[in-house]
């Protein structure tokens, strides 16, 4: 079963409602697709999404670093020599997370097919349904809290709320968002970088002193500032989550060993797919530290990727796969049944995708 041909299309899927974050607003998924064909005709498919804001990564980026750099580097290996095919898809480019990510994940598909099995039980099989939140992006008060309240009427128990554009009055937000849903809903606050490390600590102990409980808090600062990080973990009760901070397992290290944050977002965007993502995962368990996993605005194929990664985990405690929730339509056969808040794996084999039409007739 040897790498035959390495191709992308692009997807382009509206959303529901705009997605609103501290960094960006965003309309649709307008996604680079991978197909990844072997010698004996089967396919594997993978999905990289265009997040210039937080990878660096564009639509023509993604393209040029597939076609040009890792389809060069690949074809002809053995797809059972997973390790050496690895080894090159991330020697052949530096950086460039998200195309490698979408190779990645279409080399994990054919990888499982050729095992005869269904991927999360390839990467550990440790459960066969995930739930996931669901993401209220930032806007007016009053428009929150109803996206909220409809978000729980579809069964969300958890909301993971965008805040950060404006200081104190996200603690307004927050406290109107949980006086709207009750207790009983988990509430994860994502600052997006939104803060500076002395206002997430009065913003987050406000909170705090109101009785307002959170799963968690999301990269409260910018990226780069661990220090920052650090000082905020220390100085509150509630848990902060660390997602831009960490792309890399070395970047999990320094994390972890400087404590600055008590738990790690793993998105195959950063890490550049399933493999290095598995590191995170080795290295967050040998501390002892949870893991979540999130997704970028990422249709189907990418999502199920995470969501197979998460299945196969138990490491990875919390999902943040929203992605095929947010889009207005489903374009592909197959994979993981999204149903609300539950992502409930099947046994079919490899990821589950069977078509993908932006590949039909080629
Ligand atoms: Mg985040």
């Amino acid at each position: 079963m040897r790498i035959a041909k390495i191709e992308t299309a692009e997807v382009n899927i509206p959303l529901v409602t705009p997605f609103k974050t501290a960094l960006r607003t965003v309309d649709s998924v307008h996604d680079i697709l991978v197909r990844v064909t072997t010698d004996d005709g089967q396919e594997g498919f993978g999905e990289a999404p265009p997040t210039a804001v937080i990878t660096g990564d564009t639509r023509g980026s993604i393209r040029c670093a597939i076609e040009e750099f890792i389809a060069p580097a690949l074809i002809g290996m053995e797809i059972e020599n997973l390790d050496g095919i690895m080894k090159k898809l991330h020697g052949a480019i530096l950086k460039n997370t998200s195309a490698k990510a979408a190779v990645d994940m279409a080399i994990y598909d054919l990888f499982a097919k050729s095992c005869g099995k269904p991927l999360y039980q390839i990467l550990g099989g440790s459960r066969k349904e995930i739930e996931t939140d669901l993401t209220i992006s930032v806007n007016g008060i009053e428009e929150m809290v109803a996206d909220s309240l409809k978000a729980v009427e579809q069964g969300f128990t958890t909301l993971k709320i965008k805040v950060g554009k404006e200081g104190l009055k996200d603690v307004e937000r927050i406290r109107a968002i949980r006086q709207a849903v009750g207790p009983e809903i988990r509430l994860r606050i994502d600052a997006n970088q939104g803060w500076s490390a002395k206002d997430a600590v009065r913003i987050i102990r406000t909170m705090e002193d109101m009785g307002i409980e959170m799963d968690l808090v999301e990269q409260p600062v910018n990226a780069h500032d661990f220090a920052g990080m650090k000082l905020v973990t220390s100085q509150v009760y509630t848990p902060i989550l660390a997602d831009e901070s960490v792309f890399s397992p070395e970047d999990a290290i320094r994390l972890i060993q400087e404590r600055a944050a008590d738990l790690i977002n793993i998105k195959l965007m950063k890490t550049g797919g399933i493999y290095e993502a598995l590191k995170i995962c080795a290295i967050a368990e040998s501390y002892g530290v949870e893991c979540m996993i999130g997704c970028m605005l990422e249709s189907k194929i990418a999502v199920s990727a995470a969501a197979h990664l998460a299945a196969g985990k138990g490491i990875i405690t919390r999902a943040d796969l929203d992605g095929p929730s947010l889009c207005r339509e489903d374009p592909y056969t197959g994979g993981p049944v999204y149903a609300g808040n539950r992502i409930i794996m099947n046994d079919t084999w490899g990821m589950g995708i069977t078509e993908v039409p932006a590949f039909a007739g080629r």
